[in-house]
């Protein structure tokens, strides 16, 4: 487990590293600069570079976690990538289920894999498994249909980089939407309307709202208040894990 600075959880655990870029959200992944970092250092785990790499020998370590908490699943790759066999995957369903005390998160840009998986009836989900979809544009946006349909008992939407407007979602069965900017050197711009109409959104559907970042290239100091007021609702756990 290593500790995070992604805001809206607290550790992450990568059984599987590397992906290939599928969306304009990629197009300056955070996961392929960091990859390409820890790989000039010489660390074995990120040899392949980011090369589509499953890594077994980690797959027990939520079982070495005494403590409950909040896990990003592969904050380095995408789980639903088409390298990743299914097999696996199925290995850290299992591993997920049999730590209860935490809570694993799972973010996709291949909802349609994920689908595909589910209606196969390969994916066994538990309460305490919550899968999002990244939807950065109102282009992607179809992928929020393709998660509803999934048997996912928490489901979230990633907004992040928002690259564009994204009106008129239906955020029926969607319990909690992330959004943030890009940040990095030549981070793309972010509209404050934009975010307002995410958060309007989400509260006249009643889903959990969560701003994360303004980013850009100081993102620090742009920080995340949005009109004066931090927004960090998340999902009750006392509602979803029993
Ligand atoms: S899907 Fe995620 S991990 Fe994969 S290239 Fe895109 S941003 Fe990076």
């Amino acid at each position: 487990m290593a500790s995070t600075k992604i805001e809206w959880t607290e550790s992450t655990w990568n059984p599987v590293t590397g992906c290939t870029k599928i969306s304009s959200g990629c197009k300056y992944c955070y996961a392929e600069t960091m990859t390409r970092r820890l790989q000039a250092m010489g660390q074995e785990k990120y040899k392949n570079g980011f090369e589509t790499t499953i890594h077994p020998e980690v797959l027990d370590e939520p079982y070495n976690w005494k403590k409950p908490k909040m896990i990003f699943v592969n904050s380095m790759s995408d789980l639903f990538h088409k390298d990743v066999p299914v097999k696996f995957i199925q290995k850290i369903f299992r591993v997920m289920k049999e730590n209860p005390h935490h809570v694993f998160q799972i973010l996709t840009k291949r909802a349609d894999v994920l689908l595909y998986y589910d209606k196969e009836g390969w994916l066994d989900w538990t309460h305490n498994i919550w899968m999002g979809v990244t939807v950065e544009s109102s282009n992607v946006s179809k992928r929020i249909d393709l998660l509803k349909q999934t048997g996912a008992k928490v489901k979230f939407l990633s907004c992040e980089p928002l690259l564009t407007a994204i009106p008129d979602m239906n955020l029926k069965a969607i319990d909690w939407v992330i959004v943030g900017g890009e940040s990095g050197r030549t981070p793309r711009p972010i509209k404050e309307e934009w975010v307002i109409d995410i958060k309007e959104q989400c509260k006249k559907q009643d889903v959990a709202f969560y701003f994360k970042q303004w980013g850009g290239t100081n993102k620090k100091k742009n920080g995340r208040l949005l009109e004066g007021k931090r927004y960090d609702a998340m999902p009750e756990l006392e509602t979803v894990l029993f």
